[in-house]
């Protein structure tokens, strides 16, 4: 049977009007169990009026910090979004399953990887961390992220993506398209359909070919 943990709210903020950051509180004791790999998720378990309810929560930190971060957004009528953006504070307990599942590639210090990214609103949760695992650990890869929002104001995580650019400048590049407001170049408009992709992949993305 899966196994509960009662960890305690380091923190938790509103990065978005709709959008809630959670850190968790991980004892020393529990390091070992909670280990984690970029792309990972926490289930998170609470009763809710009565209800024993459990969801995922992709983990947006990295592993490099030991630290234990998601971000949660909140869906019209979500009964766990719901309660974490407008019920949970700092201080209180949420009972939480040590990190899982299998999404991500490991991280090879060695070898010269360009990764890309594609994400979406509440999407970014697993390749922020991702973008701030692989470049810190692979001294020869570049990332390049295209992410859609639907408006400026609703990107999640801007300000730390424009600081890890800032840091890994030259091998982190991160194109934001949205599909609610209206921007001068027309590439940036919209979500990533077929047109966008045929000019994605002739212009920013260049895959060379292989035989
Ligand atoms: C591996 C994994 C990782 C995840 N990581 C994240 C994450 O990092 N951040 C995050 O915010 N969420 C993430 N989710 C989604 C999350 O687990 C919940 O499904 C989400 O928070 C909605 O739960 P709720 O209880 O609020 O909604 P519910 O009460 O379960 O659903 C309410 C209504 O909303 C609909 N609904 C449910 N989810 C969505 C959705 N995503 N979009 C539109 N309608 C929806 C339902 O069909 C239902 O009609 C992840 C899910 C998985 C499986």
């Amino acid at each position: 049977m899966a196994e509960f943990y009662k960890l305690k709210v380091a923190d938790i903020y509103k990065e978005t009007e709709d959008t809630a950051v959670v850190t968790f509180e991980v004892p020393s004791t529990l390091h070992s169990v909670f280990k984690f790999r970029q792309g990972q998720h926490l289930t998170l378990k609470k009763d809710i009026n009565g209800e024993d309810l459990r969801r995922s929560y992709s983990l947006c930190s990295s592993p490099i910090d030991k630290q234990w971060t998601v971000a949660v957004k909140q869906i019209p009528g979500g009964k766990f979004s719901t309660y974490i953006n407008e019920t949970l504070q700092t201080g209180d307990e949420i009972e939480v399953m040590a990190p899982t599942g299998m999404f991500g590639v490991p991280v090879q210090p060695e070898k010269e990887k360009n990764y890309l990214f594609f994400a979406a609103g509440s999407g970014i949760t697993p390749v922020l961390s991702m973008v701030k695992t692989h470049p810190a650990q692979e001294p020869h890869a570049t990332c390049k992220l295209f992410y859609v929002n639907k408006t400026a104001k609703s990107i999640i995580f801007k300000e730390e993506l424009e600081q890890l650019r800032n840091i890994y400048f030259g091998r982190l590049e991160i194109y934001y398209f949205l599909t609610k407001e209206r921007r001068d170049i027309e590439l940036f408009n919209g979500r990533f359909d077929d047109d966008k992709m045929k000019v994605l992949t002739k212009t920013f993305i260049d895959i060379p070919r292989h035989g």
